[in-house]
């Protein structure tokens, strides 16, 4: 175990506005990826414990909701100045709990989400709660208790995109975060419970997703269901659900494709292609993984890549210079190393990387990052989303060859294009069946609305389009 405050064991649940006991004694540990060593445990929750939760959310409901938008927006406010106090401590704990570099999860893990319940806390004071179209008055109102189901790869950045709009909307929350990584969870419990949010609004329970996070999605009295993680998971959060007809929103998994066009700088566009892969250890659901490149600089890529991979030091999340940690988990550095071996053993070649233990690095999840040439669309490793930080660069005749080839498989969540003419990149960028495409590096914006297209999803998080996911509309004719 370890001595840092933050990393704890925790034994209750956070309901109702207080730390209530488990009602089963199963624990889930939390491993530090980059030792491979226990570092905390949390309960596995059981669906009673989902109801006591369900309960508790219900009955805060009715006042949150009545409570005028501006003070809903003050306490978020005040959510995103406690959370922001605790930057580095929390910081060190997504780091210990999934293995990002720390630096990457203080700018990113944690300054993401202070960022997001600032932007909601602005809109709760902002936003239009109603509308008149010609003789009816449209109001947006809160869907009701919405139970949010997240992952581990931005712990705590995928919780509060959920949760600060929703409590924007004036919903109240029942939490299931990813069992891998839950602790950040509990410290944003703690600080809901510092800045005085009401008792119930935002409920904690963990443990795992066939049990609790099942119990969320089938449970009569929560009236949406917001989920973020693998495709096959959503799939059965959505049949679960569909008994009740309860909203589910859908953040899922992607295989996206970054297009360089042949008048781009080369030079450039491979930096910002790599950093796209390989940022969060290839753990981005948004990740560039498909570098499509004219053939005929195909080699010329390929060199380029593998000069731009050198500088990704793999290395311990707390070691100064490490841009790539460890996996988060046993079981994705498996996954990942099983993929880069199936695409070997299906022709590809490893431009650089592969399936060795990076030099060095004796125990912990590290995977080398890895560039191949060679991949075949069509392939496992051209259509699954492998989740770790493996680049396919694959060649394209024309620019319809491109888009057929960024569009040819069952996701569609992010992309990018790259080129000398910006108007020639938005063109490609509209052919592409996702939700989000960066043109020429475009950066992150936290107001933009963020989902996909096809199996990569069915809602939208982050700025106005994230609060509405939480709103009903009632038209009332006058
Ligand atoms: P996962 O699907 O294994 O788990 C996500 C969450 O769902 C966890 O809390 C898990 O306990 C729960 N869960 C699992 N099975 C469940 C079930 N049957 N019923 C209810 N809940 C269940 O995903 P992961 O491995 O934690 O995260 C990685 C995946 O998340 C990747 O596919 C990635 O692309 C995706 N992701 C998507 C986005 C996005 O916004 N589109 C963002 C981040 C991650």
């Amino acid at each position: 175990m370890t001595a840092d405050a933050a990393i704890q064991s925790k034994d209750t649940f956070y309901i109702g506005g207080a730390w209530v006991p488990a009602t089963g004694r199963d624990a889930i540990p939390v491993i530090n990826p980059a030792t491979e060593e226990q570092i905390a445990s949390v309960p596995a929750g059981e669906p009673e414990d989902v109801d006591r939760a369900v309960a508790a959310a219900r009955a805060a409901f009715p006042a949150w909701a009545a409570t005028p938008a501006d003070e809903r927006g003050r306490l978020l406010a005040a959510a995103a100045d406690a959370l922001e106090a605790r930057t580095d401590e929390i910081a060190r704990l997504i780091s210990s709990e999934m293995g990002t570099p720390l630096s990457f999860s203080v700018a990113v893990q944690v300054g993401n989400p202070v960022r997001v319940l600032r932007t909601f806390a602005e809109m709760a004071n902002t936003y239009a709660f109603e509308e008149q179209i010609a003789n009816s008055l449209v109001v947006k109102e809160p869907i009701g208790v919405v139970g949010a189901i997240t992952p581990w790869n931005y712990p705590l950045h995928q919780v509060v995109a959920k949760v600060a709009a929703a409590l924007a909307a004036g919903c109240t929350v029942v939490l299931k975060p990813s069992e891998v990584a839950p602790l950040s969870a509990y410290a944003l419990a703690e600080v809901f419970e510092q800045i005085g949010l009401p008792a119930g609004v935002f409920n904690v329970v963990t443990g795992l997703g066939p049990i609790v996070g099942e119990r969320i999605a089938e449970h009569p009295d929560v009236d949406m269901v917001s989920f973020t993680g693998s495709t096959a998971a959503g799939k059965r959060v959505m049949s679960v659900a569909a008994e009740t007809v309860k909203k589910v929103s859908l953040e899922l998994g992607g295989k996206s494709a970054f297009v360089i066009l042949d008048d781009a700088d080369f030079g450039k566009a491979v930096k910002v292609g790599l950093a796209n892969c390989f940022i969060n250890g290839g753990q981005t659901c948004t990740a560039w993984t498909r570098m499509l490149v004219p053939a005929s600089k195909y080699d010329e890529v390929l060199e380029l890549a593998r000069d731009a991979a050198a500088k990704y030091p793999v290395g311990e999340p707390t070691a100064e210079g490490t841009r790539v940690g460890p996996l988060a988990n046993a079981n994705q550095y498996k996954k990942v190393i099983g993929y880069i071996e199936q695409a070997v053993a299906e022709g590809a070649t490893v431009v650089v990387g592969g399936p060795e233990r990076p030099e060095g690095l004796e125990r912990g999840y590290y995977v080398k990052p890895t560039v191949l040439a060679g991949v075949k669309p069509g392939s496992r490793v051209e259509q699954e989303e492998v989740f770790g930080p493996v680049l396919a660069v694959i060649p394209y005749a024309d620019e319809d060859e491109a888009v057929e080839i960024a569009n040819g498989t069952p996701y569609g969540l992010a992309g990018g294009v790259f080129s000398g003419d910006q108007e020639r990149a938005v063109a490609i960028a509209r052919r592409m069946r996702t939700g989000m495409v960066d043109v020429n590096g475009g950066r992150f914006n936290p107001l933009a609305p963020f989902g996909g297209y096809k199996q990569s999803g069915n809602g939208r998080e982050l700025g106005e389009y994230g609060l509405e996911e939480f709103l009903e509309i009632k038209s009332l004719q006058l």
